[in-house]
């Protein structure tokens, strides 16, 4: 089951316009500075009856404290890219030229139909965006992981592009890691009331050696301890995890960053032990996909490895594939989405501290923050939840609503972060790039066009321009038979 989209823009995207105004506005005297947080894809009715439920106190305060819009239009297609594209700039998709998450190349007589860009971060805006009028009117600005285009930035303007730095996917690593054959000798092995179990397994090119032990300073009697090192050397451990059900809080249970090698290139990853059997026989460890180090600029308190090591999104696609055990569609009983909660948390978790640090240490004017969810979460959930759909199971909705509440608790803590680290005299505003409801049924195009005999497909199973009449590319937004060639 997929989402739409239906668009809405929550609460006070105006004071982007705020700023923009004329020096002599009221507001714009009145507030020195603005934090404005983006949550991607907001659905408006689930927020409204989590206010109404009390559920989202950072949202309320500001909600009691501001002014808010309902029901707002954002842009069309209401689409991350151009949303942000819209949101950033003020103007619409046939202004900012992003119409989708991929656009067409340009110059169009250079390309053809198939050649797209990046709508985030590739193909650049063709209106102003905020921060370059922030800059001309000397203010320093701060963004942070917004998925536009940002052009080129002057000194003023500081930018964290996590989405950039992804170098893999995320794993799981279970039993089939446990050596069989006689494990290897280890220097200084690490000390353990049974016979340590060893596993191995790679991320990229690095080889990690685990050890299972029971730990002699833990009372729990079994193996209850996985230590992670790259050498079969109790100095090389990287990370020491205690198993633990998912649970609120669970980021206390995650390793510190810990050092891999994608394609030659340093990235880091983190551990998270969610389970260990005490006989040693099976457990379920997961690692966080692969990211190059935020770039951070040299100030006087050195951040914190959390500070640095971007995540960026929950473990929705292993979770969506049941790696993490059989989801509640599925007959599951909440285990499976438990566990992707907590890599939700986790994500947020990373973007909060590195936006705490940045509202700490570095100069700003305006602050720009950024989080995928709960559009990630809303994408797996909103066509189960949604009661208008054909197929709507309220027992299989009521099961997987509190999951989804929590996802957007953890977007409140992070406006609740910002709000306490708010300086005085600065404006908080929350928005959303679209809205999203259920849908459940997907019209394959391409599909028709190809049964009509309009779209032919060579032997690798793309699209063979010479003998097709029309397409969609990207993702899928435009129909241009003119500019085929
Ligand atoms: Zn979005």
């Amino acid at each position: 089951m997929r989402f739409g989209h239906r668009s809405v823009i929550l609460q006070l995207a105006a004071v982007l316009a705020v700023f923009c105004a004329e020096p002599q506005n009221v507001l714009a005297q009145a507030a020195a500075k603005a934090i404005v947080l983006a949550w991607d894809g907001t659905v408006p009715s689930f927020v409204r009856e989590m206010l109404r439920d009390g559920k989202l106190p950072n949202l309320a305060k500001l909600i009691d404290g501001g002014a808010s819009a309902d029901e707002v239009k954002a842009s069309f297609p209401s689409k991350t890219a151009p949303g942000f594209a819209s949101l950033m700039t003020g103007g619409s998709p046939s202004v900012t030229g992003i119409s989708g998450n991929r656009v067409p190349r340009a110059p169009r007589r250079d390309f053809t139909i198939l050649d797209s860009l990046a709508g985030f971060s590739e193909a650049p805006l063709q209106a102003e965006p905020i921060w370059s009028v922030m800059t001309r009117a000397g203010k320093k600005v701060v963004i942070s992981h917004i998925p536009a285009f940002a052009g080129e930035l002057s000194d003023q303007t500081v930018r964290f592009s996590g989405y950039t730095l992804t170098a893999g996917r995320d794993g799981i690593i279970t039993k089939r890691a446990i050596q069989t054959e006689p494990q290897g000798v280890w220097t200084e092995s690490p000390a353990s009331d049974a016979p340590p179990v060893e596993i191995t397994f790679s991320v990229g090119e690095t080889r990690f050696y685990g050890l299972l032990i029971d730990d002699p300073f833990d009372s729990q009697v079994g193996y209850d301890t996985l230590l992670i090192a790259t050498a079969r050397n109790a100095r090389e451990i990287k990370a020491k995890l205690k198993p633990a059900p998912a649970s609120a809080g669970g980021e206390l249970f995650w390793s510190t960053p810990v050092a891999v090698t994608m394609a030659g290139q340093e990235a880091k990853i983190y551990f998270r032990l969610f389970d260990v059997r005490l006989d040693g026989t099976d457990f379920f460890l997961y690692y966080t996909r692969p990211a190059r180090d935020l770039p951070l600029p040299e100030v006087e308190v050195a951040p914190g490895a959390t500070v640095r090591t971007f995540i960026g999104n929950g473990a929705s696609i292993l979770y969506s594939q049941g790696a993490f055990g059989r989801t509640i569609p599925n007959g599951g009983s909440g285990g499976a989405e438990a566990r992707y909660l907590e890599t939700v948390v986790m994500a947020q978790h990373q973007l909060m501290e590195t936006n705490r640090w940045a509202i700490e240490q570095l100069p700003w004017d305006l602050f720009l923050a950024y989080t995928p969810f709960p559009d990630e979460a809303e994408h797996i959930w909103r066509g189960y939840i949604d009661p208008t759909l054909s197929g709507y199971k309220s027992e299989l909705a009521a099961q997987l609503r509190p999951f989804l509440e929590r996802v957007y608790q953890s977007c409140d803590d992070h406006l609740g972060l910002l709000l306490a680290k708010r300086p005085a005299e600065t404006v908080v505003a929350l928005i959303s790039d679209h809205g999203m409801e259920g849908m459940n049924r997907r019209v394959a195009l391409n599909r028709v066009l190809q049964e009509g005999n309009l779209l032919t497909l060579d032997m690798q199973g793309k699209v063979d321009l010479s003998k097709t009449k029309g397409a969609l590319s990207g993702d899928q937004q435009w129909l241009s038979p003119d500019q085929l060639h």
